[in-house]
């Protein structure tokens, strides 16, 4: 039996990635009742918003789903508060220490994941009491680790230094990289990109028209003095690399950035002036579909790649 499958009382072992403003009720539902684990994405939602999405999910699905929290939320401690008093009995935690909240989660019969992009914070996750660790290479999209390590690498290095279950993430599109994953070490996949263009994902028509237009080579990890985000490289972008031409401070480029450019471009789908985050991936992604449409993609893929493996050489 499947680690992953068996701890979440799902089907398949995929979870869809908890994206700022791609993953509301209707994503996180609709891939659930897929047989995966849908995950609303909490980072872009005020605390009573979340609350609206978690009710809204119950509603739409009896399946397990669960809430990503970016540890670094300004209001973290309501969307905790609203997690506990709606009753949802999964969380995945990212963008800080796992030793604040796995505790206190844990004692209220929540099931904790740690997304990290490194063996060394792996480790930290296991010591602080997990229950299972994201680890997200390199080809990830929006926020990203520091060390630039690919998921190729980092995959059979985590699972080298952990016992919990392991789910890998970063670039990972079709069923033949998620049998590669597993391959390397991990017991499911965490998938992000492939799951913000489908029907139900919140973020904007005309960002998702953009991921079906990505090329290798359109996305690029960038703003590493402030937090590393791998974005497509439109004319915010390269208003960016011209900042970094002329020599520009910390303070420049946060002064650029600004407030709410993931929302502006994501959400608002102003491709010039917004942020889009989307990983690697995305070259491999051409059509919009539905969430179900995707999950019955990845098994079926997945199972045609496993044949084509030659038993022996
Ligand atoms: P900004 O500081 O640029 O903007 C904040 C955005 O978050 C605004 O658009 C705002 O919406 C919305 N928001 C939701 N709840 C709150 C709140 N309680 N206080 C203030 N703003 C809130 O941040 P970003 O857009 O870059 O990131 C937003 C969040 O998402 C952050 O908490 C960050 O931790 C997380 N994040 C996580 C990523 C990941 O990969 N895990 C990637 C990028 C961000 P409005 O405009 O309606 O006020």
């Amino acid at each position: 039996m499947n680690r992953i499958n068996t701890l979440f009382q799902i089907k398949y072992p995929i979870i869809q990635g908890g994206m700022i403003w791609n993953s509301g009720w209707r994503l996180a539902s609709a891939v659930s009742n897929a047989g995966g684990l849908g995950l609303i994405g909490s980072g872009s939602m005020y605390p009573d918003v979340l609350a609206e999405h978690i009710s809204k999910c119950k509603k739409a699905t009896n399946k397990p789903f669960g809430v990503n929290v970016p540890l670094m939320y300004p209001a973290i401690e309501s969307h905790m508060e609203n997690i506990i008093r709606l009753g949802v009995k999964i969380v995945f935690t990212s963008a800080g220490s796992p030793k604040t909240w796995t505790e206190i989660l844990q004692k209220e019969g929540i099931q904790v994941v740690h997304v990290v992009s490194s063996v060394k914070f792996a480790l930290k996750s296991q010591e602080a009491g997990v229950d299972a660790v994201v680890a997200e290479g390199f080809e990830a999209g929006g926020h990203n680790g520091r060390e630039e390590t690919t998921t190729l690498s980092l995959i059979p290095d985590v699972a080298h230094h952990i016992d919990i279950p392991l789910l890998a993430a970063g670039g990972i599109t079709t069923g033949s990289q998620m049998l590669a994953a597993m391959i390397l070490g991990a017991d499911g996949v965490q998938i992000g990109t492939r799951f913000a263009a489908t029907h139900e994902a919140s973020s904007h028509d005309l960002f998702k028209e953009q991921i079906v237009l990505a090329k290798e080579g359109t996305t690029q990890l960038t703003l590493k003095e402030l937090a590393p985000v791998r974005l497509i490289k439109n004319e915010f972008w390269q208003k960016i690399q011209d900042a970094y031409q002329n020599g520009a401070t910390i303070e420049d480029l946060q002064a650029l950035l600004g407030r709410g450019r993931a929302k502006k471009g994501m959400f608002e789908g102003d491709l010039v002036e917004g942020e889009l985050e989307i990983g690697q991936g995305a070259a491999l992604i051409h059509e919009i579909k539905s969430a179900q449409q995707v999950v019955d993609d990845l098994i079926m893929e997945f199972n045609s790649a496993l044949k084509q493996i030659p038993a022996s050489f």
